[in-house]
């Protein structure tokens, strides 16, 4: 690890969370059952506000035009907070699913939504489970078209069902197919038994041990802004509903696993994010992009 030398102030890095019902779609994409988005969102997204006003810092959220619905309120709290608002699709869907005019919908959507709400433009997006790899690099276009000034959707690395290994590990201008350059904020990725991953997100930020992945982040600060991300159901340790209950125990035994595999150390998730914000300094990706000098 290279050392941070003497009065240079440390990098800012990017806590991001993208907004979202796990419930809801927990039930529609697992179940097959359209529900509307649920309370806990709201509940847990100020979970995370609050973390955030604790450590006096600011993050960059993508929300869900269907949560902007649902609770208009929430994102006005957001914004009061000084926290930055980006786009995360309306209805969750990812894009291997959808021909580009479902995919215009889906965004213009979500975006009209989100700037009604906030009276800002929206310039940032994330795509619903990182899904922009390469079969899907024409929304990198169309969100070019649609006024987007930059993505955050990139995992370079191979995961289950999302990742695009190969492209690169910095915030920068990325070509389209349509030979146009959007900036590109790609999630971090660590090398971890011989494979890439996503060590600061989701799962393996739950489950690795504490100092392991305080020693990525530092690894990874050494050379560039770290891009962390962050659902807010991951920090709702509460029993989900009956409803799902009663769902998931009727589904085949490979679903039943991998749904409760995302209840794994869910209780002790807020500590692991109180002491990363105590000890490293994370922004607001626009404010990242302006200060690394890429705007
Ligand atoms: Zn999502």
């Amino acid at each position: 690890m290279t050392a941070t030398p003497e009065n240079e102030v440390p990098p800012v890095n990017a806590f991001t969370i993208d907004v979202e019902d796990g419930i809801s779609i927990a039930m529609r994409d697992r179940f097959g059952k359209r529900i509307a988005q649920t309370q806990r969102v709201l509940t847990s997204t100020r979970k995370i506000l609050d973390l955030l006003a604790r450590h006096d810092t600011r993050a960059t959220f993508f929300v869900l035009g269907q949560v902007g619905e649902a609770f208009p309120e929430l994102v006005r709290e957001i914004q009061v907070a000084g926290h930055e608002i980006g786009v995360h699709g309306h209805d969750h869907h990812v894009f291997h699913k959808l021909d580009r005019q479902q995919a215009r919908e889906e965004l213009v959507r979500a975006k009209s939504v989100l700037e009604d709400l906030t009276g800002e433009k929206m310039r940032g997006h994330r795509a619903p489970c990182f899904s922009i790899d390469e079969s899907t690099s024409w929304v990198l276009d169309l969100l070019l078209e649609l006024g987007f000034e930059y993505d955050s959707s990139v995992m370079p690395c191979r995961g289950v069902g999302y990742g695009w290994p190969g492209q690169s590990l910095d915030i920068g201008p990325m070509d389209t197919p349509e030979r146009r350059q959007i900036m590109q904020v790609p999630l971090s990725v660590t090398r971890i038994g011989g494979r890439e991953v996503p060590a600061l997100g989701g799962s393996y930020f739950r489950l690795l041990p504490l100092g392991l992945s305080r020693g990525i982040f530092k690894r990874i600060q050494a050379q560039r802004p770290v891009i962390m991300y962050l659902h807010p159901y991951e920090l709702d340790p509460e029993p989900y509903p009956d409803f799902y209950l009663r769902e998931l125990a009727r589904a085949p035994l490979k679903t039943r696993i991998r749904m409760r595999s995302f209840w794994l150390r869910r209780k002790s998730l807020m500590k692991r994010y109180e002491r990363l914000l105590s000890e490293f300094r994370f922004g607001r990706i626009d404010q990242l992009i302006s200060e690394t000098g890429n705007a």
